[in-house]
């Protein structure tokens, strides 16, 4: 069963590209959510950031955990999934020389590694992956909506069951939500779920958040009206943006995330200036380099 296709590509004609008026991840729709202003620093200043360590984390034990999926059913212990840590971070060393700079001291190096390798050994508490034969990993969606906005991201895990049901499964390294935060945990998997319905018209039976931070799991099942919501809200989110590009306005909201924020020296909360706007829009290009990963994306 095909459960994805690229909906955007570069053999598309230019009538079909000139149809697409701006593109949106989840990632991003949290950011402008969050703080319209650090959407701005991100997407249309795109200024640098630098990697933190709880976000290469989690890139690393999310590679670790795609990467036990190579392995024969059997084979995928708790022992094996640790094997794969030192690996998979050379390997992201050598892909980003920048992360050397992350620690320093070998100790911290070293528990920042055993954090790592506790979120693995949790991840078994909460299923076993002996059990699971995973239809894609780290599976890149894009699709266009009847209004020509793109809807693209990247999925860690997708189950397909024999009777063709979807479950949609994303790790997370942080903590679970309060409940009065859950709705907003579950818009990310909203967005993937109406990406997947426009691409084939099959609502995914469930929508899966596991947080290794504390080895709880999150689990919902949407219907067609929830994902109408959805796209509802998607649009309203993009006009939001398109308004803020317009007029200029890119307000700040300070929230507990500021904490990790890399533009506080930029910003009015922090007795910073914005500079000037630059003028660069929303860009509608297909696959970016890689999954960027944020450390709020862990949360
Ligand atoms: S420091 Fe806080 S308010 Fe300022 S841009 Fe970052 S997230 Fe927004």
């Amino acid at each position: 069963m095909v459960v994805g296709s690229v909906a955007y590509s570069a053999g598309m004609t230019l009538a079909e590209e000139r149809a697409i008026i701006g593109a949106l991840s989840p990632s991003r729709a949290g950011d402008f959510m969050t703080c319209p202003l650090l959407y701005r620093f991100r997407v249309i200043d795109q200024l640098p950031e630098r990697p933190s360590p709880a976000a290469v984390r989690g890139t690393l034990v999310h590679a670790v955990l795609e990467r036990l999926y190579d392995l024969p059913a059997e084979a995928r212990t708790t022992a094996a999934a640790q094997d794969l840590l030192e690996p998979q971070w050379e390997r992201l060393l050598t892909d980003e020389p920048e992360y050397a700079g992350l620690f320093e001291t070998d100790e911290e190096r070293a528990q920042w590694l055993a954090q790592a390798r506790t979120m693995v050994e949790r991840y078994f508490t909460l299923e076993d992956p002996r059990l699971l034969e995973p239809a894609e990993r780290e599976m890149y969606v894009e699709t266009v909506l009847e209004s020509g906005l793109l809807l693209r991201g990247y999925i860690d895990r997708l189950d397909v069951a024999p009777t063709g049901e979807i479950r949609v499964v994303d790790y997370k390294t942080g903590t679970a939500p309060r409940r009065d935060f859950e709705a907003k945990a579950l818009f990310q998997m909203k967005f993937y779920a109406l990406a997947l319905w426009r691409l084939n018209g099959t609502v995914p039976r469930m929508l899966q958040l596991m947080y290794l931070g504390n080895g709880e799991i999150l689990r919902y099942t949407p219907d067609e009206a929830d994902l109408r919501a959805t796209e509802r809200k998607v649009q309203a989110l993009w006009e939001a943006i398109e308004r803020a590009v317009r007029t200029k306005e890119w307000r700040h909201r300070p929230s507990r995330l500021c904490d990790w924020c890399d533009h506080q020296a930029l910003c009015p909360e922090f007795g910073g200036t914005p500079p000037p706007v630059p003028d660069h829009r929303p860009g509608t290009s297909s696959r970016g380099r890689g999954r960027p990963r944020s450390a709020t994306d862990e949360l």
